[in-house]
């Protein structure tokens, strides 16, 4: 009896033991995601980016890392035994450099994916680990490093907005209405409207604008080609030597779900990335939409004109939502607060950028 007690308490506790030891192990073994960031700096006398993603894991984490072109240019970074628990880098700093960044937990891996805007080349990014130190308090970590150059021009600014010459072009006009809302709003009217409220923020901030256009007209004529519509648009920076040039926009999709604000911008030089951020991130702290990013892209007007250019997508026309908050007079008036706020911060970084020589 007193055998087959102890026999029996044996079992039971072995048996209770078991799936704690079951579960105890792998769970001991695998490493975690914790968290990650992005860094990024740019050198103004060689135009030279580096952008930096620290992934903190609980463990040490082994790692393996390929380039692939296809879809695009991308770098794959495989964790291997690593689970995702937390992943908070938040949208790529830099899309000259990254334009995406996505972690996808594949079996008893972890895998990153970062898309590039073109060809990446060996000596271009760095994958390492960096081994846990409990005197800084910093996890494991894998550190990801990318960099690339953009050329610095001869580009020069002071901070303020004060003799600044700004080139603002509402985008359409005339026989081009550019999207249609659902509610039956014009994207030429709605450019058209901000751009002026815009122009009248900035001259009271001592800054002079100049407008391609300020009426509903073709700016080359009606009988223009597209390319002959947008040339004169940027001719109308690159004649009057505008410090800046924005192009006002208001986006579309025929998904009616898409919402949100995008400043888009080519990098020409160091600063079209930053005064794409500048004016994107102002805009989505006093408009509220959604942040879809500053990102690159080969817009005519932004590519052809010679000084820092950025075409905003202020929200989508084709939301029914979005629609009515984008013709809101105080939603307007914000924005293009926003623009001025922007241009701000832009002359102040673009000024520091240069002191750094
Ligand atoms: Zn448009």
């Amino acid at each position: 009896m007193r055998l087959r007690y102890w026999a029996s308490l044996m079992v039971l506790l072995w048996l209770s033991c078991l799936p704690a030891l079951v579960l105890a192990a792998p769970l001991d073994t695998v490493a975690k995601i914790t968290g990650a960031r992005w860094t990024r700096s740019v050198d103004a006398t060689t135009g030279l980016i580096k952008v930096r993603l620290e992934v903190e894991t609980t463990k040490p984490a082994e790692v393996e890392s390929f380039i692939t072109k296809l879809p695009n240019w991308r770098l794959i970074v495989t964790l291997k035994g690593t689970n995702i628990d937390k992943w908070t880098p938040g949208l790529s700093p830099d899309s000259v450099v990254v334009t995406q960044l996505s972690a996808v937990q594949s079996e008893q891996n972890a895998r990153l994916v970062l898309d590039f805007p073109d060809e990446v080349k060996a000596g271009q990014y760095k994958v390492s680990t960096l081994a846990a130190d409990s005197k800084a308090k910093r996890p494991n970590r894998v550190v990801i490093e990318l960099e690339r150059i953009v050329p610095v021009g001869n580009l020069k600014f002071l901070p303020g907005l004060k003799g600044k010459i700004v080139a603002i072009d509402p985008g359409h006009g005339g026989t081009d209405p550019g999207a249609l809302g659902v509610r039956g709003s014009y994207e030429k009217k709605l450019n058209l409207d901000l751009s002026l409220l815009a122009k009248a923020k900035l001259e009271k901030a001592g800054a002079k604008v100049m407008m391609t256009r300020i009426s509903d007209i073709d700016v080359a004529g009606a009988k223009s080609t597209d390319r002959e519509e947008l040339s004169a648009r940027a001719q109308v920076g690159n004649r009057n030597n505008a410090d800046v040039f924005i192009s006002v926009h208001h986006n579309s999709s025929v998904n009616r779900e898409a919402t949100g604000t995008t400043t888009y911008f080519y990098a020409k030089t160091i600063f079209d990335g930053e005064l794409a951020r500048s004016l994107q991130n102002a805009m989505v702290r006093s408009g509220g939409l959604l942040d879809k990013g500053a990102r690159t892209a080969n817009f005519f007007v932004v590519k052809n004109t010679v000084m820092p250019a950025a075409l905003l997508e202020v929200g989508f026309m084709s939301n029914p939502q979005e629609e009515q908050i984008l013709n809101d007079p105080a939603f307007q008036d914000k924005i293009a607060q926003a623009i001025v706020d922007g241009l701000e911060q832009f002359f102040l970084q673009a000024a520091k950028m240069r002191g750094e020589q």
